[in-house]
């Protein structure tokens, strides 16, 4: 099957932070293989922006190096990279100066999509949002898109958006999550809305627990002292576990638009119960045979700051009461898998003698696979009779719909593609990132004010003890994590 290329309009799209890490390893090569799709139209332009004394050819060519080391398979086509890097320019301009905008403005065309991507700390938000509008760069139908973090807590994120909402309207504002571009986690929509199957079960009528784990086998290496002062809850529950949850619990929304999307998943995070301090289990990587223990990797040898959390929570509301959620995240992990699995009720009584009823199992698969796949109970093939056994119905994109364009789409493609489409319904609303700290803030400040101390884990494992206790004692058991 080959992938539909939906087109868009024209644009000029700014990358501020134009020479960082995230523009040169995912924003630029991203766009790059849009260009190859025949995504972006004739005379769209990319600038980069950022204080580095670089021109037009200087900047295409470390964009060219930055295609070469993270470009994929596309970077061999050297015609097409020739064509992309000629869209490409640059200004060099402080956020917090007087330079370059005026530049900029003689730059950027009225006719067509203006799109405005903050790739820099969040403290310049604000620097970059006012002189946008000082030197009517901006204008009401211009788009901004900003990075995580948003906000370290309730009262950061509220200033955040505040900042923003001086300058644009929440329909101009694009909070990237990038979990929400994934093929399956909109896939996972198109299942439950689109299927007779599921939407029926999906309730604590049939489901018994649902459980969302994010592993990485990567330890917090370069960026440890970033992530000392955030930790696993901020930089992976706060925001990607909770949209995952958001997009597995909510309400049907009446029709597939981004406030009606939104409106559901702010209920869900709203309706989400307080968690008990003995439902959460806060681990740090110890050091292995040749790696580096979290706090010699933060270099704070009194951090309290979790590397591993894994956490029982509950929704209030009508289809979910009296369904955990387990949710897990973790650093040096045993695997690099990211897994949302639906774990049905058991049927009450099983008609085959001797033979338990095995629950049916839907997986989500994330990375690295990105793909679904159900259990279901069929007989074990073979004489000796009715014996039972679960199997997976097995459905890897990429192999069901046989089209590599499907498999490398990056979920930056495609949300900058939906910026560039006007479709927020991917992105985070300003009072879905509120709601979120809110329920947040509560348990951070706890193990702040008992002074919680995290269990030490092995690296390679699946985090402490603990967190197995966490399901034991409700007699269940996590997935297995595996790449
Ligand atoms: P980075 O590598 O440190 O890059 C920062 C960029 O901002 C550089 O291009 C820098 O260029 C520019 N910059 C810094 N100060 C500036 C100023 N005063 N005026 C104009 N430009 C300025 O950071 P990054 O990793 O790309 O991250 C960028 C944002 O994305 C951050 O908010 C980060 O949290 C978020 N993020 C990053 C990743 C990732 O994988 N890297 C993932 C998720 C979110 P000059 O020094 O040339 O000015």
């Amino acid at each position: 099957m080959v992938a539909r290329v939906i087109p868009v309009d024209t644009f000029d799209l700014v990358i501020f932070g134009g020479t960082g890490d995230l523009a040169r390893r995912k924003i630029l090569p991203g766009l790059f293989r849009r260009f190859l799709a025949g995504q972006m139209p004739d005379g769209s332009r990319i600038i980069g922006a950022a204080r580095s004394d670089l021109d037009d050819a200087a900047y295409q060519s470390m964009i060219s190096d930055a295609i070469d080391e993270f470009g994929g398979p596309e970077k061999d086509d050297k015609e097409g990279r020739k064509a992309f890097l000629a869209c490409l320019g640059y200004v060099q301009i402080d956020a917090k100066g007087t330079d370059g905008w005026k530049d900029l403005a003689k730059l950027i065309r009225e006719n067509v999509v203006q799109a405005f991507y903050f790739s820099v700390a969040p403290s310049l938000f604000g620097d970059l949002a006012e002189r946008l509008m000082k030197h009517k760069i901006a204008t009401p139908h211009s788009r901004v898109v900003v990075e995580k973090p948003f906000g370290r807590d309730l009262e950061s994120a509220k200033a955040l958006n505040k900042t923003l909402a001086t300058h644009f309207d929440e329909s101009q504002i694009y909070r990237i999550d990038h979990y929400l571009g994934k093929e399956t986690v909109q896939n996972l929509m198109a299942v439950r809305f689109g299927n007779v199957l599921f939407e029926p079960l999906w309730n604590n009528h049939y489901v018994d627990h649902i459980q969302i784990t994010v592993a990485e086998t990567v330890g917090v290496g370069g960026r440890g002292a970033y992530y000392d002062r955030s930790g696993a809850m901020r930089d992976m529950v706060q925001n990607h576990l909770m949209q995952l949850l958001c997009l597995i619990a909510m309400e049907p929304p009446s029709q597939f638009g981004a406030d009606a999307v939104r409106d559901e998943k702010l209920k869900v995070i709203r309706a989400l119960q307080p968690i008990e301090p003995h439902h959460i289990v806060r681990g740090q990587y110890d050091a292995g045979a040749d790696t580096a223990s979290y706090r010699e990797d933060a270099e704070n040898p009194r951090s309290f700051t979790e590397s591993f959390i894994a956490m029982k929570t509950h929704i209030s509301n009508w289809r979910w009461s009296g369904v955990p959620f387990y949710l897990r995240t973790g650093k040096r992990m045993k695997a690099r898998s990211s897994e949302i699995t639906v774990v049905f009720q058991s049927l009450g009584h099983s008609i085959f003698e001797g033979e338990e009823s095995l629950p049916n199992i839907l997986s989500i698969h994330l990375q690295p696979n990105e793909g679904m796949d159900l259990q279901v109970t069929i007989k074990e093939p073979g004489p000796g009779g009715m014996r039972l056994v679960s199997v997976p119905l097995d459905m890897t994109f990429a192999d069901a719909l046989g089209d590599s364009d499907i498999e490398v789409t990056d979920a930056y493609e495609r949300l900058i593609m939906d910026v560039i489409r006007g479709n927020q319904t991917l992105f985070m609303r300003g009072d879905e990132v509120e709601a979120a700290w809110a329920w947040t803030d509560p348990i951070i400040a706890g193990w702040e004010a008992r002074n919680d101390v995290p269990k030490t884990y092995e690296p390679g494992s699946t985090g402490p003890e603990d967190a197995l206790m966490l399901l034991h004692r409700d007699g269940r058991k996590w997935r297995e994590v595996k790449g």
